[in-house]
């Protein structure tokens, strides 16, 4: 596998900006025309808000790959995991030129984000178990397709994709995978982050945002081979990841046992909502869930959201989605919010 092969000549190219504080983090800094006398914002922490952060991530990097168990050299970190695919797609796929594969009905960000770089997105949609189908994305795959977006747990569908087509894909195709483990915390699986390590066109994709409760903060990373790696910190805007960010993170990184605590009560809920779910004869379909929302299908999908948010309870109307007729998508909520959103949603049925 040639990862230089499928990168963009002008990304190959490209002499990256080298930032200040990449080169000095201490001494008399008169390098970066930073504010030496202090901050107007109020700094807690004493973490020197006038100058900028550590565009190397180091700390979120040791801290995360601690523990994941993995070298914080395999480590990059977005603001958010949907930077993180932004940027894979700026770096692999010429505008107006190459494609990107896609399996739906699944997270709208990957097409979003490559309207907008102007990059064509082919659907090879899952099968009718909303599972990955092997000769549809073969068939999709052309000479200018670069990467192809695979979600496991998918959202919207809330299953964990085959792990063996996945790793059948990876070998045979020439172009980068990216799996998206958004929900993987949720899912008992764990996932494909130690088989990045050894696969070169593999990206993982994780986030804070999710079991880990941080979405206010945008924090999200992906693990790969130092190759792809090295490219993510070439093309990034040089100081991605603020203070406040990195210092929150890492401090949450040493409560992960708060993080399975969450994870539990929300397993424990979703398969209460999942019952109660099933238990109802007006709906028509409960999918299994593998993450922290549960998808099911209604005759009146516009009529039972409607009704839910005149009540002050907001769900997601997911009906529209390719091949995913009638589906309204629930976030597991804690046990008050779903006995309220069951009760509500009765009174519409
Ligand atoms: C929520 C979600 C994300 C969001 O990630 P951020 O780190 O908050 O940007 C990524 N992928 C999927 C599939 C999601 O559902």
């Amino acid at each position: 596998m040639n990862i230089e092969k499928l990168v963009r000549n002008n990304i190959l190219n490209l002499k990256p900006y080298t930032s200040a504080r990449q080169s000095h983090t201490d001494g008399i800094l008169l390098d970066a025309n930073e504010n030496s006398f202090g901050t107007v914002a109020e700094d807690l922490n004493d973490l020197d808000f006038n100058r900028y952060p550590d565009p190397y991530q180091k700390l979120l990097r040791k801290k995360t790959g601690d523990y994941l168990g993995i070298p914080g050299t395999n480590l990059f970190f977005g603001v958010g995991s949907d930077e993180v695919i932004d940027l894979l797609i700026r770096i692999f796929c010429e505008p107006g030129k190459d494609n990107v594969i896609v399996c739906e009905p699944t997270y709208g960000m990957y097409k979003v984000a490559c309207d907008i770089n102007n990059v064509e997105v082919i659907n090879a949609p899952l099968n009718e178990k909303y599972d990955l189908d092997y000769d549809a994305i073969h068939s999709g795959v052309n000479e200018n397709t670069k990467i192809l977006f695979l979600c496991s747990p998918n959202n919207p569908t809330s299953n964990l994709l085959d792990k063996n087509i996945i790793r059948k894909l990876t070998a045979e195709l020439n172009l980068i995978v990216v799996i998206d483990e958004a929900y993987i915390d949720f899912s008992g699986d764990e996932g494909f982050a130690k088989e990045a390590l050894h696969t070169p066109n593999l990206v993982v994709t994780r986030t804070f945002s999710k079991a880990w409760g941080m979405a206010g903060l945008r924090c999200g990373y992906c693990i790969a081979q130092e190759e792809i790696i090295g490219l993510l910190f070439k093309v990034k805007m040089p100081y991605n990841i603020n203070k406040l960010t990195s210092m929150t993170v890492a401090k949450a990184v040493d409560n992960a046992g708060v993080k399975d605590e969450y994870v539990k009560e929300i397993i424990e809920q979703r398969e209460f909502l999942f019952d109660e779910l099933k238990n109802n004869k007006k709906i028509i379909n409960v999918l299994p869930s593998d993450a922290n929302f549960i998808s099911f299908k209604v005759e009146n999908p516009h009529e039972v959201y409607n009704y839910l948010e005149k009540n002050g309870i907001i769900i997601r109307d997911r009906s529209g989605q390719f091949n995913f007729q009638g589906y309204l998508r629930v976030t597991v909520g804690t046990p008050e919010e779903n006995k309220l959103f069951l009760k509500k949603l009765n009174e519409i049925l």
